[in-house]
């Protein structure tokens, strides 16, 4: 594999958890080495030192009734070791919202905790890494939205899912990474405000040239930036012409011309482990580490993956220790809390999304 990933976290020492025997602990290492299958990255000595805290999580879990769900951008060890559900935001809202235990505890970024509770206002929901924010999300406020409807009065407003809730409020539908087209394309008018990815948006002028005018936001993500088309062509010579760029479309238009597809978090996993299983392996994968960790983990073909990664700090901001701290005695700004009245008018807007992308 061409491909370096992050270095794998080891447990803070802010928490001890002792009370389990050597023989448990050892189950619990061999069952967490068999699930993330990276036994060079995750040796067995790394998985005994992180087995007392998933046993003590998933011990938590079932007493207290939580549902933890955690996002594909977050470390194997919470995906394989303490997560009940893993996808991308938008499938993880809807888990927290079918899932019948009243507590969700979500392992990934604020806007995404905060989607959680728009969809399950009668449910708490923690969120153990308080301090976990995102470029795309905290680049853009409601006052912003509200300064570019009035500069366009009468242009409806599509925001991408990776915003917080008072900006939610203040759009008329949300798109996520696999909706954004069919939901623009379908909104009334001849014009329409995108926000808050310029890459995204860009992306959105190109295909709807003709049909629509998209007046874009300044935002992007800080991870996806990082990719450049320059990079990728040095990689298609490099390898030949046997290598299948995959991309996310938070990259650039330069970056998205080079790939021979483009999709969210989940798909990008799905098309992987396809072309690996239909004998094409040389992959390159344009987003987050946490995608390329999926697949390794999820495949039993070999599959050569090229480039290199780029790690979202925010995502990584929770370790075991903080899922385990926030469960046992949440403090305040753990608990996701957002005023009624935004509730209700995120609620709108998430509505109109499920409705225009049926
Ligand atoms: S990867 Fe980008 S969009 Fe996702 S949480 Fe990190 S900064 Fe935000």
């Amino acid at each position: 594999m061409g491909l370096k990933l992050p270095t794998v976290p080891l447990p803070r020492g802010e928490i001890e958890v002792s009370s389990y025997s050597e023989e448990e602990i050892e189950v619990e290492a061999i069952r967490l080495q068999g699930a993330i299958r990276q036994h060079q990255r995750w040796p067995l000595e790394t998985c005994r030192s992180i087995a007392p805290l998933t046993l003590e999580i998933n011990r938590l879990k079932k007493e207290k009734d939580v549902f933890l769900i955690a996002h594909t951008y977050q470390t194997p060890d919470i995906i394989y070791g303490v997560a009940d559900e893993v996808a991308d935001s938008y499938t993880l809202s809807k888990a927290a919202r079918d899932a019948p235990q009243q507590t969700i505890l979500f392992s990934s970024v604020r806007f995404m905790a905060e989607t959680a509770k728009i969809v399950s206002p009668n449910k708490t929901v923690l969120h153990p890494s308080p301090e976990a924010g995102c470029s795309l999300s905290d680049g853009i406020t409601a006052q912003d939205v509200r300064d570019l409807r009035s500069k366009y009065p009468g242009v409806p407003v599509a925001c991408y899912i990776n915003t917080t809730a008072a900006v939610k409020a203040e759009c008329d539908v949300s798109v996520t990474s696999s909706n954004y087209m069919r939901i623009c394309e379908r909104l009334p008018g001849e014009r329409l405000i995108f926000v808050p990815d310029r890459f995204m948006g860009a992306h959105l002028q190109k295909a709807l040239a003709g049909k629509k005018e998209v007046i874009v936001y300044d935002g992007e993500c800080e991870v996806h930036e990082v990719f450049t088309g320059d990079k990728v062509r040095e990689w298609k010579q490099r390898i030949g012409d046997n290598l299948t760029v995959l991309a996310h479309p938070e990259c650039n238009a330069d970056v998205l011309d080079e790939a021979d597809f483009v999709g969210s978090s989940e798909r990008l996993i799905q098309e992987a482990i396809r072309l690996g299983e239909e004998g094409e392996p040389d992959v390159m994968l344009i987003t987050e580490c946490g995608t390329a960790e999926r697949v390794l983990a999820e495949t039993e073909t070999e599959l050569n993956l090229y480039g290199a990664c780029v790690m979202c700090r925010h995502m990584k901001a929770t370790q075991l220790e903080d899922i385990l701290q926030a469960l046992t005695n949440p403090r305040s700004d753990q608990i996701i809390e957002i005023d009624s009245e935004i509730i209700a008018k995120a609620q709108r807007n998430l509505a109109e999304m499920f409705r225009l992308a049926e």
